[in-house]
C-alpha cells in the first residue's frame, strides 16, 4: 500500500494503477525535499530555482500523452495527479510544467507533423529545450480566437512574423516559443515554432507581479521574424486547433487548482493544531473546524470532478466544455478555499513564511489564466444553450 494524502479524503488516488501510485510517491518525495524548502525565498525574489530542473525532468511528469515520449502506460488521471502534487508544493512550479509539458509539448503533440514531433518532443521532455506558448497579446486576451493582431506573411519558403505577445510563461529563458499568428493569406490562426535566437525576437520580463512570482512571464516583440515553412505547425489550420491544445491544458489547470487549495489547506490544518488561543489549540474551536471542513469539501468535490474529466480524456470523449467546466469550477472552489485557509491563520496568513500567503496570492493567477472563469463559463453556456454569447 502507498501513503495517500490525508487531504484526499475519499482516497481517489488509490484508484490509480500501482505503478502510477509509485511514481506519484516518488514525485511527492522529490517535491517535499528539493522544492518545498526553497520556494518561499524564490517567490520573494521573483526568481526561478533552476537547480530543481534536472530532478524535476527525471520524474514521470513530462510527455505521458505522446507516443514519442511516453514511457509506459500512464493515464490522463495520473497526469492530473502530477499537476495536483506539483501545485500542492508550489503553483509556480506547476505552472512551469503546465507551460513546458502542456502548452509547448501539447502544441507540437496536437498540431505538429510526425517530423516536428520527433524532433522536438523528446528534447522538451528532458528539458534540453525549454518551451513557451505565445497566444495572448497586449490588446487581445479573452478574445484571442478572433482578436489576434500578430501577423504571419508568406515569403517563398519562409514566414515573416510581426506583432507582440504578453504574459508568456517561461519566455524570458525559453529556447523555442510557439507563436500563434493570423495568416495574411487566409486570415486563419497558425502556429509557429520560433527559436528565440531568431533576429527580430525579443522577450522582456514582466516585473512586479504579485502572484506566481517564481514563474517568469514575458512581453514579446516580433519584428520581421523569419521562420522556415518547416517550423509552421503542419496541422494547425485554424483557432480550432489552438483550442484543442487549450482543452488539454485547462483540465490540467483544474487539477493544479486543487493542488493549490490542498497546499493552503494542509498548512492551515498544521497551524490550527499548533496555535493556541483561549487556552487551547484553535483547531478545537468550532468555527475553525468549520473553515477546515468547508475547505475539505471544496477539495473533495474538485478531485471528483477532475478525476472524471480526465477519465473522459482517457476514453476519448472529453469535449471543450467538459474541460472548461472543470477549470471554472475547480478554480472558483480553490479561490474560496485559499481564502478560508488564510482566515484560519489570522495575521500569520499574510506572512510568506507560513506558506498560505503564497498559495492565496498564486490562486488569483490560476483563476484568470488559460481562460478566465467568465470565458470558460461561456464555453459551457454555449454547450448548454447552443448559443455562443462571446461577442
Ligand atoms: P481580458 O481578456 O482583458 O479580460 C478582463 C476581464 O473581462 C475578465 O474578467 C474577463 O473574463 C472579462 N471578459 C472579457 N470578455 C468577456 C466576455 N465576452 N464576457 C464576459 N466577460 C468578459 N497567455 C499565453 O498565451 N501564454 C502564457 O504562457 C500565459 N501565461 C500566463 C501567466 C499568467 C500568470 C497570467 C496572469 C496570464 C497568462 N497568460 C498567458 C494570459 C492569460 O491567458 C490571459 O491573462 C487570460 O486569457 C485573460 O486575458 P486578459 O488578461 O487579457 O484579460
Amino acid at each position: 500500500t502507498f501513503p495517500t494524502l490525508a487531504s484526499d479524503f475519499y482516497a481517489f488516488e488509490s484508484q490509480l494503477a500501482e505503478h502510477e501510485q509509485r511514481e506519484l510517491v516518488r514525485l511527492r518525495t522529490f517535491l517535499e525535499t528539493e522544492v518545498k524548502p526553497v520556494v518561499n525565498d524564490y517567490w520573494d525574489r521573483a526568481e526561478f530555482p533552476r537547480q530543481i530542473l534536472p530532478g524535476l525532468h527525471a520524474q514521470q511528469v513530462f510527455g505521458n500523452l505522446w507516443e514519442e515520449t511516453k514511457a509506459g502506460d500512464f493515464s490522463a488521471v495520473y497526469s492530473g495527479w502530477t499537476a495536483l502534487e506539483l501545485a500542492r508544493v508550489d503553483a509556480s512550479v506547476a505552472t512551469y510544467v503546465g507551460v513546458q509539458n502542456g502548452l509547448a509539448m501539447g502544441s507540437i503533440g496536437v498540431a505538429g507533423s510526425p517530423e516536428q514531433r520527433a524532433e522536438w518532443l523528446p528534447k522538451l521532455k528532458t528539458g534540453e529545450v525549454i518551451g513557451a506558448f505565445g497566444l495572448t497579446e497586449p490588446l487581445s486576451g479573452s478574445d484571442s480566437a478572433q482578436g489576434l493582431r500578430t501577423t504571419a506573411t508568406r515569403d517563398g519558403d519562409h514566414w515573416v512574423l510581426n506583432g507582440a505577445k504578453r504574459w508568456i510563461g517561461n519566455a524570458t529563458w525559453s529556447d523555442i516559443t510557439i507563436i500563434w499568428a493570423k495568416s495574411t493569406e487566409d486570415g486563419q490562426v497558425k502556429g509557429f515554432i520560433v527559436p528565440t535566437s531568431t533576429p527580430g525576437y525579443t522577450a522582456t520580463k514582466i516585473e512586479r507581479k504579485q502572484a506566481l512570482r517564481i514563474v517568469q512571464n514575458a512581453d514579446i516583440v516580433l519584428e520581421d521574424v523569419r521562420v522556415p515553412e518547416s517550423h509552421r505547425l503542419q496541422n494547425a489550420n485554424s483557432f480550432r486547433d489552438t483550442a484543442a491544445v487549450l482543452r488539454l491544458t485547462r483540465a490540467e489547470v483544474a487539477w493544479a487548482a486543487v493542488g493549490t487549495a490542498i497546499g493552503a489547506y494542509e498548512a492551515a490544518v498544521d497551524y490550527a493544531t499548533r496555535r493556541e488561543q483561549f487556552g487551547k489549540p484553535i483547531a478545537s474551536h468550532q468555527l475553525v473546524q468549520d473553515l477546515l471542513s468547508r475547505s475539505l469539501g471544496n477539495i473533495t468535490a474538485s478531485i471528483a470532478l477532475c478525476t472524471r474529466v480526465s477519465q473522459m480524456l482517457d476514453q476519448g470523449v472529453q469535449r471543450d466544455e467538459h474541460a472548461s467546466l472543470a477549470k471554472a469550477f475547480a478554480t472558483t472552489a480553490m479561490r474560496e478555499t485559499v481564502a478560508l485557509c488564510r482566515e484560519a491563520l489570522g495575521g500569520n496568513g499574510i506572512v510568506l513564511d507560513y506558506d498560505v500567503a503564497r498559495f492565496h496570492a498564486d490562486a488569483e493567477a490560476l483563476y484568470s489564466y488559460e481562460g478566465t472563469r467568465e470565458m470558460n463559463s461561456l464555453i459551457v453556456g454555449r454547450a448548454i444553450t447552443g448559443v455562443g454569447a462571446f461577442v
